[in-house]
């Protein structure tokens, strides 16, 4: 059934050829015990590897069952290997982290049994060879025989054709020795066994035919064989193949035996791990933390309409502010230059004009009441307000300077954001309340515009309650004059005051900010009843010198020509032809925020980009920009954290190496069981997944584990914010998956290194 025809094998030893098998033709009957005799060096063991399809043959050929293996692959010689050889060393060669069981059942586990079978076949296997009560024991708790006897075990495993042992009693006493190869001639009844020996004796006594070896070449054959007796056959075995969940169970059991190391390499891989994890925590518990201040804190502050808006977009990507010079002009600095040349600079392109017409407006008025709070619609009229000074000096009381405008027309609203600190409740367009802040101060520029010193330490609230303001209407300022035409400026003081128009505004009252409120809704200074600009409008409407103005196309005050913008601005200001400077929209929570926002981006939908609204929406603009900055110092720490990964993967790597070294002995093994190169592979393959794997799973647990003091920490440090590093719960399974995957790459090149042993040099590792 086997047939070698002239083989011959050589080794480079440097420039000097070794020849181990000089053209040994031998032919096998299918059973019987052939020992082959020979002196060290005289090529036995590179016999039996050829026989084996550990080592290839360089001339020659080797016929199974009558069919050439000369145009074998590795995956044939793989095959043969595990279903129709089975090997005995003098060393054993068991796989010593896994239990005797264990290292009967490889044999098998390449040859895809089902686990019960397995089992079953490895236990009769080692009752068979007087086993049974040391399955469980690992095999250096076994003596020399006991571990021959697990190596014959496995050998017959998959119920080869042929048994190969090389000097199997070797390293054994001769009592003992006797026992082993009485069981061997016991296994030759019913198969081929090959067995190498340099004892006479033994090889007479127990073997049926005895082949000398010398220099490589046949010398002496006890019992020749001629080949024609044999039928021929057909060489059929399965494929081999060790599935990757056996692979990950023998790297397992490895990665037990070498805790620490595993440990250690593990905690190194997971450094990086813990690293990204706690940046993306804190990320992460950031963003909602800004979220939830968006939806409670901040979701009352206005929405706001500007006539004069700013395209925040614009700006962010341009980086603000309107181009000094105009493109691809050149300008000359001459000294003899005597020119002066007009120019017009292009527009601020993030500058947007609202055109804040009656159709928005009544647009505006379409919106659910229930939304908001209140809409303020701030014109830029400007209102003219004469007083007493303490010093008994009239004069006109710079609106600007003290905060001058509309408060709040919903009195719940307005008490909910501000506390009465003195007087009443403004009731009426002719009543004035005083908003302080939180801390009762007022900018000493709005304490001099009163006419006080803001020297002074603090003032009773008696120096501003009661205080009055004339507020005096548009024709009330001027006097028409006949011969010129024109509108001349009242500038006396007490006119003006005595005026019968004039309405007396008062301050009634005295509010503050209160400590509960959102935010300082109205800023600190003089606030008025809503309808009181109202009341300005409707008096610039029917005045004469509106109504002039509207006709002329000259300022009716000084008489100068003035063009269509100028006198639009003049009327505007006057109030003959208000639009809205500003419209504040507050929302009553953020839902209805988000409602609002539709309604006003629904306006825009089908408009030119000339014609839309833009609206700022103040708090969305502080978190954006906060989440923006969050996020990219995320960006730059992960970068950081992420050169731990590498360092530790780049580790990790270095460490397999060294494990593909000491485990050499052990893919020998495999192989010589029938391991194709991929499988050697997949095992060291399946050691790096794990620790990537426990590097992973550790590396998040701590990092969740740091959350907790860090939020403490956080919470001590810090008002106002719960929860600071918050573990998204993808990036647990993100940053698993990361870690497997690059200790996996990590891993790749020595596992190939691993795979490309020779198993012959393998094997000969100690
Ligand atoms: P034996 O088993 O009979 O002691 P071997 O088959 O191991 O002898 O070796 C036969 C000859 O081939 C020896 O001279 C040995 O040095 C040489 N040899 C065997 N394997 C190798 C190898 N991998 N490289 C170089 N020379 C080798
Ligand atoms: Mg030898």
């Amino acid at each position: 059934m086997l047939e070698l025809r002239d083989i011959t094998k050589k080794y480079a030893i440097g420039a000097f050829r070794q020849t181990a098998l000089d053209g040994v033709t031998l032919n096998f009957r299918r059973h019987e015990f052939v020992a082959i005799l020979g002196p060290s060096g005289s090529g036995k063991t590179t016999l039996l590897n050829m026989i084996g399809g550990l080592d290839r043959y360089d001339a020659g050929d080797i016929r199974i069952d009558g069919k050439s293996t000369r145009d074998f692959k590795d995956r044939d010689w793989d095959r043969y290997r595990n279903h129709a050889v089975g090997f005995v060393f003098q060393n054993y060669n068991l796989i010593s982290h896994v239990s005797v069981l264990a290292n009967v059942e490889i044999g098998l586990t390449l040859s895809g049994m089902s686990p019960n079978e397995k089992r079953q076949r490895s236990l009769e296997l080692l009752e068979r060879v007087g086993l049974s009560d040391h399955v469980h024991k690992k095999p250096n708790q076994l003596s020399g025989g006991q571990m021959q006897r697990v190596a014959i075990a496995r050998a017959l495993a998959n119920d080869p054709d042929i048994i190969l042992a090389d000097e199997p009693t070797g390293a054994i006493d001769s009592e003992t020795s006797h026992q082993i190869l009485r069981l061997i001639q016991e296994i030759a009844k019913d198969k081929l066994v090959i067995m190498v020996t340099h004892d006479d004796a033994m090889a007479s006594t127990y073997a049926s035919r005895v082949v000398d070896l010398k220099d490589g070449r046949i010398a002496h054959d006890s019992d020749p064989y001629d080949l024609q007796e044999e039928r021929r056959g057909r060489l059929s075995y399965k494929r081999t193949a060790m599935a990757f969940w056996q692979a990950l169970k023998l790297s397992f059991s490895n990665l037990r035996t070498k805790k620490f190391r595993t440990a250690i390499t593990a905690f190194a891989g997971s450094i990086g791990i813990v690293g990204v994890g706690l940046v993306l925590s804190l990320a992460n518990g950031l963003n909602r933390e800004i979220d939830r201040l968006e939806q409670t804190t901040l979701s009352t502050f206005p929405l706001q309409i500007d006539r004069l808006a700013f395209n925040i977009d614009v700006i962010r990507a341009q980086g603000g502010g309107p181009p000094r010079r105009l493109e691809g002009e050149t300008y000359e600095r001459r000294p003899d230059n005597e020119e002066i040349y007009p120019y017009a600079l292009p527009p601020f392109e993030a500058e947007h004009l609202n055109d804040l017409s009656s159709e928005y407006l009544t647009y505006l008025q379409g919106l659910d009441q229930g939304l908001y709070h209140e809409m303020t619609i701030r014109y830029a009229v400007d209102m003219h307000l004469y007083h007493t000074l303490p010093s008994g000096v009239d004069t006109r009381l710079s609106t600007g300077g003290v905060n001058f405008a509309p408060t709040l027309s919903d009195p719940d609203f307005f008490f909910d954001n501000y506390d009465l600190l003195g007087g009443r409740a403004p009731d009426g367009i002719d009543e004035l309340v005083l908003v302080v802040d939180a801390y009762n101060r007022l900018d000493s520029a709005i304490i001099n515009a009163f006419g006080l010193s803001a020297e002074v330490d603090a003032y009773g609230f008696d120096a501003f309650l009661g205080k009055t303001f004339e507020l005096i209407m548009l024709d009330d300022r001027f006097l028409y004059d006949d011969d010129s035409g024109r509108f001349v400026p009242i500038t006396d003081v007490d006119t003006l005051m005595q005026q019968p128009d004039n309405i007396t505004l008062t301050i009634v009252g005295i509010a503050r900010s209160s400590e509960d409120a959102v935010a300082d809704l109205l800023s600190t200074g003089l606030k008025h009843h809503p309808e009181l600009t109202n009341t300005v409008i409707e008096h610039a409407k029917q005045s004469e010198i509106g109504a002039a103005q509207q006709a002329a196309s000259v300022d009716v005050v000084s008489g100068i020509p003035i063009d269509d913008s100028i006198k639009r601005n003049q009327l505007q200001r006057w109030g003959v032809d208000p639009v809205p400077r500003q419209i504040l929209i507050y929302p009553v929570d953020f839902e209805a925020k988000r409602a609002i926002t539709d309604y006003l981006d629904a306006y825009n939908e089908d408009k030119e980009d000339a014609d839309r609204v833009l609206y700022t929406d103040l708090a969305a603009i502080v978190t954006n920009l906060t989440s923006d900055v969050i996020d990219g110092v995320s960006y730059v720490l992960i970068a950081f954290s992420s050169i731990s990964l590498v360092v530790s993967s780049v580790m990790i790597g270095i460490i397999t190496y060294v494990s593909v070294l000491e485990r050499t002995k052990e893919i020998g093994i495999l192989r010589s069981l029938g391991a194709r190169k991929r499988d050697i592979s997949r095992v060291f393959n399946a050691e790096t997944a794990l620790i990537g794997f426990f590097a992973g799973v550790s590396g998040v647990a701590v990092a969740y584990a740091l959350t907790f003091p860090i939020n403490a920490l956080i919470d001590r440090l810090v008002d106002d914010i719960n929860r600071m590093a918050v573990m998204p719960l993808p990036a647990v399974f993100a940053l698993v998956a990361i870690s497997v995957l690059l200790t996996t790459i990590a891993g790749l090149i020595p596992s190939r290194i691993a795979a490309r042993k020779d198993p012959v040099a393998a094997l000969r590792v100690d």
